[in-house]
């Protein structure tokens, strides 16, 4: 799970702003929690895994006066645990107690615990309620904003554009979810006026209340169909989950372009105010893009900014920062301000990002690229001639999503991965040059000889990475130390 939480108080100090339409407040957050929050106040809570998200309900629980029980059928990472130990929290690691387990008044239930796993199918069958991290996290953050992003692809850019320009608009406020702190964790440490969150659908599979005053939904496409019967339509209402409680409120800010969401929202009725971006057809509200030229229309307020001051580059960026600048927009954020945080954004590590230029050969790691999709988008954003590193543990690829754009942009294919007889036979008809390597030096250094100046070399390699890394930021990392000794 990505854990970025050293972005949290970069900007530390920056005073809170009082915004025009979303009043982000920080008053009197402990008495607005006792008067709307329903579960105030205790029982046991049994967290169910010890990752960032079960110690940070863990520390949310024992803060509100839950007896808490974390256990874990794993081993507990040792920091975790020292912070149980120093919290006075109880815990087993290896096993589940069923007894204790089933006395709990409330699970908290780790979003990597499916639910085949037999603990979870006992609690279901005990009647306990079940939830995740989010929801129960939600139940204290008192008058609190919440902005939660979501989204097969580009969840964490969006998420971490969004906070950028909260922050450069001077908003006090914290990047949670998957990408830094626990939502829990912060709400129990350090509580905001407004929390952006990046939020998996295996979060929303176990809420109930939760209700984001902005929802962001960025693309649908497939994905972890493991955890949801191998049916896409599971995924996909997963996915809309993040909008099941909001109200007129409340805002929806979705891709219009992506026509899973606009098929899925053919049949839905939604109470939430809809604030679509697209690429392809103007918007009353919401953002689109002409020509060269992002428009952005929240209530009164009209942003229009080039797409080439965008810090972030690509078609797929420019959904994200859509995405993103509606959201600033509507919690009142200025123009100016949108404009120059999205101007000086600068990329998250592993996504599409630029490493060096050696003797006129650029290069980009896209190592966080694991599936087709995402490959696409990187290939598309690149204008030069590429040699493009692909492979590893493939999940189900259908290469002929590629296909035309590697006609058109791929001079050669490095392999990098143990098994790539599937990426030969898709692309042997296209490419003339595929050469099979098994580690990064090795495909780093025959990218570089079969690139000549004025190339790029790119790594996204449509795959899971632990074939031959332990997670695609290793992969990466080793990319740009192979680089580094071109
Ligand atoms: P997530 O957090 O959803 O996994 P990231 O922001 O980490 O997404 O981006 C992961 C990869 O997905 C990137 O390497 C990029 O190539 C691709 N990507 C990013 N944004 C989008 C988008 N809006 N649509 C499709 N692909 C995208």
């Amino acid at each position: 799970m990505r854990r970025n939480g050293d972005e949290e108080g970069t900007e530390a100090g920056l005073k809170s702003k009082k915004t025009r339409r979303l009043q982000v407040t920080n008053k009197e957050q402990d008495k607005s929690i006792s008067s709307q929050s329903p579960h105030r106040g205790a029982g046991g809570l049994v967290i169910l895994g010890s990752g960032e998200s079960g110690i940070g309900a863990a520390l949310l629980g024992k803060q509100k006066g839950y007896s808490v029980f974390v256990s874990d059928a794993g081993m507990i990472k040792p920091a975790y645990k020292q912070e149980l130990i120093e919290n006075e929290i109880e815990f087993e690691e290896g096993q589940h107690t069923e007894e204790k387990i089933l006395q709990a008044d409330v699970v908290v239930k780790s979003p990597g615990i499916p639910d085949k796993n037999e603990m979870v199918k006992k609690i279901r069958a005990a009647g306990i309620k079940m939830i995740s991290e989010v929801e129960f996290a939600y139940w204290y953050k008192g008058d609190s904003k919440l902005v939660a992003i979501t989204g097969s692809n580009g969840k964490s850019t969006t998420t971490a554009l969004t906070y950028h320009i909260c922050k450069h608009a001077g908003l006090d406020c914290a990047l949670v979810g998957n990408i830094g702190y626990s939502i829990a964790r912060q709400i129990a440490i350090d509580p905001k006026p407004l929390y952006i969150a990046e939020i998996s659908s295996f979060q929303l599979d176990d809420i109930e209340t939760f209700k984001p005053d902005i929802a962001v939904l960025v693309n649908i496409t497939e994905d972890h169909l493991d955890r949801y019967d191998y049916k896409f339509e599971n995924y996909i209402n997963s996915k809309f989950r993040i909008i099941e409680n909001q109200d007129e409120h409340d805002h929806f800010i979705y891709c219009l372009d992506d026509e899973v969401i606009a098929k899925k929202l053919e049949t839905l009725t939604i109470h939430t105010n809809p604030l679509p971006f697209s690429m392809k057809q103007e918007v009353k509200k919401g953002a689109h893009i002409k020509g060269d030229q992002m428009m952005l229309r929240i209530q009164e307020e009209r942003v229009s900014m080039s797409i080439y001051d965008f810090a972030l580059k690509g078609k797929h960026n420019q959904h994200n920062t859509m995405a993103a600048g509606i959201a600033a927009a509507t919690l009142g954020i200025r123009k100016e301000k949108i404009r120059e945080a999205v101007k000086t954004f600068e990329s998250l590590e592993h996504r599409m990002e630029y490493v060096a230029t050696v003797r006129g050969v650029e290069f980009y790691n896209d190592s966080k690229a694991t599936n087709v999709n995402s490959t696409w988008f990187a290939l598309e954003s690149l204008e030069k001639p590429t040699v493009l590193i692909l492979g590893g543990v493939d999940k189900g690829n259908d290469y002929t999503l590629i296909e035309d754009l590697v006609k058109d942009k791929v001079k050669a294919i490095v392999c990098l991965g143990l098994d790539n007889k599937k990426i030969h036979a898709a692309f042997k008809d296209v490419v003339k040059t595929i050469v099979d390597t098994d580690n990064a030096t090795d495909a780093v250094q025959t990218a570089f000889n079969l690139a000549v100046k004025g190339d790029a070399v790119l790594l996204s390699p449509a795959c899971a990475s632990f074939d031959l890394f332990k997670n695609y930021e290793e992969r990466g990392v080793k990319f740009k130390e192979a680089v580094k000794e071109l």
